[in-house]
């Protein structure tokens, strides 16, 4: 049979159901083209399940079915579980976006797709989920009867697949930019030029934190992006909410998003500056800083470089808080856990030389399922301290 064996001693992450099958765990690999599904075995000739491979990425494989389910029924059932998870999640009148497909945490490996308001768009990551997009195309379209349909796939692990940047409408009409509600409060979204599906989805629960602790702060929203936290801590009565960010373009939809809420311009400043520097000015009066930074480790290789971009950006906020004061300090990235993100935060606190409490511990809204059996998409975890 044209199958994926797996050596003896290594097959027992797949038997857990974790989606990756790494290329130093195959004793045999057939003849096939890159991004076919197969069938994966153990040495003894059990069938494990299946899944999509790619010669030339470090993920060999990545499982779509456990056990003898049949690969393309497993996707299907994938994709209508991840759209009965969120069944009932948001009253539609307050919250009208959320994350639909969450990669292996909804048993898709290689897929994201978010819903803006009647948009969809889609991020595909691999090759084998380019081949299987349009079978979950045509279960999404039927199931939500989208507007419009954006690819967002500029992603730089695609190089990795062979596979280019790709971004393209895929069905009904353009849309540069989409307004949604997130817990009543409307947002601009931009499709045409945005970050990632162009919302930072996953804060949604953060947000609604801010809005319900900022009163009578000064907040300080360092990597702000479109400004969603500031507008946030401005709606739940913060005082200002100043707004950082490299990016010009995500500044400016911020100012849209404070003008859609009625925020004058008297409500905060967008600097468009380097966070590591703009924390080295001395005169910063915030008593309530946001960390959230990109995921500065994008493989495994860059743990130790991204550690200490934590550390820095942490011990420059614990230095530059107004005490007592308020950080609210997230790491994106999933090689990065928890335990060691607390490390580097501990870190960065001793070298501060300030006294730091943990009052909260935050994590990926409810719409971006953990995958029990995949740890890895626990990706965004999130500390509230306590710094005097
Ligand atoms: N908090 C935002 C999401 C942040 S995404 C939200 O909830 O919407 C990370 C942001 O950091 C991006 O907008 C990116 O442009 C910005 N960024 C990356 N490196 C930066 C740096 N060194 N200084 C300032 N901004 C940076």
């Amino acid at each position: 049979m044209n199958a994926v064996v797996l050596k003896p001693s290594r097959d027992k992450a797949v038997r857990n159901r974790h989606h990756w099958v790494f290329s130093g765990a195959i004793r045999d690999l057939p003849e096939f083209e890159n991004g076919a599904i197969l069938p994966v075995l153990s040495a003894g000739g059990d069938l494990l399940g299946h899944g999509y491979f790619n010669r030339a990425s470090s993920i060999a494989g990545r499982m779509v079915s456990f056990g003898g389910e049949p690969p393309e029924a497993a996707v299907r059932r994938s994709v209508e579980r991840a759209l009965a998870l969120r069944t009932g999640f948001f009253d539609p009148a307050l919250t009208n976006a959320c994350r639909l497909i969450n990669a292996e945490g909804d048993g898709l490996p290689g897929l994201v797709v978010d819903l803006y308001g009647d948009v969809l768009v889609l991020q595909v990551a691999t090759l084998g989920m380019e081949r299987l997009k349009p079978l979950i195309l045509d279960l999404l379209t039927a199931a939500i009867k989208p507007r419009s349909v954006v690819e967002r796939s500029d992603l730089p692990a695609r190089s990795e697949e062979g596979l280019e940047g790709f971004e393209a409408l895929l069905a009904g009409e353009p849309v540069e930019k989409v307004r949604i509600l997130e817990a009543g409060i409307p947002y601009w979204v931009g499709l045409a030029q945005g970050q990632k599906t162009g919302f930072y989805l996953d804060q949604r629960e953060s947000r609604k934190f801010v809005r319900e602790f900022a009163a009578g702060r000064r907040v300080l929203n360092t990597f702000s992006y479109t400004g969603s936290f500031s507008v946030c801590a401005l709606l739940g009565g913060a005082v200002r909410a100043d707004s950082v960010d490299t990016s010009a373009a995500a500044l400016e939809l911020a100012q849209e998003n404070f003008e859609l809420n009625g925020l004058g311009a008297d409500a905060g400043l967008f600097f468009t500056a380097d966070v590591f520097e703009f924390l080295r000015e001395p005169a910063l009066d915030h008593d309530f800083i946001i960390l959230d930074p990109p995921a500065f480790a994008k493989k495994k290789t860059d743990v130790v470089a991204a550690c200490r971009g934590y550390k820095d950006v942490n011990r420059l906020a614990f230095q530059r808080v107004r005490a007592p004061g308020l950080v609210l300090t997230f790491s994106c990235s999933h090689f990065v856990d928890e335990v060691l993100f607390q490390q580097v935060v501990f870190q960065a606190a001793h070298e501060a030389g300030r006294r730091v409490r943990i009052l909260q511990k935050h994590r990926q809204a409810l719409d971006h399922p953990v995958n029990i059996y995949h740890p890895e998409t626990a990706y965004l975890k999130g500390f509230l301290l306590y710094v005097d």
